[in-house]
């Protein structure tokens, strides 16, 4: 392993074994059980900018540990949305294609929402403390984001008074 590069076997509180490769900035690398998972680091490139390369590095694994760790939350999160979707049957296939185009988007914004939630609650002093030497603009527009497309979009998802 060389010097700035995050490699590390861990096991989910749920008991699936994965390893994290965070190489860079541009290279993630995450394999659940035997499933690998492509991830892009768009999110990390854009919440750890202006960090430090080494708490940038610390940071993104630990988000990405979060998205594993908060799979099931993401899971049951989809399914509920799923189960409560509007217009079950009256919708017309363009509508429908653009529910589900929403569906996913939603999907991720609440799954990043979490995982990066997960690298909060992990060391919140650490985290405010990082952010607040660099100004932290990026984290604050992900984070207002990320939270108004998981809420509203979920909102926009589900039938309310159908
Ligand atoms: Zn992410």
């Amino acid at each position: 392993m060389n010097a700035g590069q995050l490699s590390r076997h861990a096991r989910s509180w749920y008991g699936l074994p994965v390893e994290i490769v965070i190489e860079d900035d541009y290279w993630h690398w995450v394999k659940a059980g035997p499933v690998p998972l492509p991830h892009p680091p768009v999110v990390n490139l854009i919440v750890r900018h202006g960090l430090p390369r080494e708490a940038r590095l610390k940071l993104s694994y630990i988000h990405e540990m979060g998205h594993i760790q908060t799979l099931p939350l993401a899971l049951v999160h989809m399914a509920w949305v799923w189960k409560h979707r509007r217009g079950r049957n009256s919708m017309s296939w363009g509508r429908r294609i653009v529910w589900f185009g929403l569906f996913i988007a939603v999907h991720q914004a609440a799954w990043e929402l979490a995982a990066e939630s997960y690298v909060f609650v992990h060391n919140p002093g650490e985290y405010k403390q990082l952010y607040k030497e660099t100004g932290g603009h990026p984290a604050k527009i992900f984070w207002l984001l990320m939270t108004l497309l998981a809420v509203l979009g979920t909102l926009g998802l589900i039938k309310r008074n159908e």
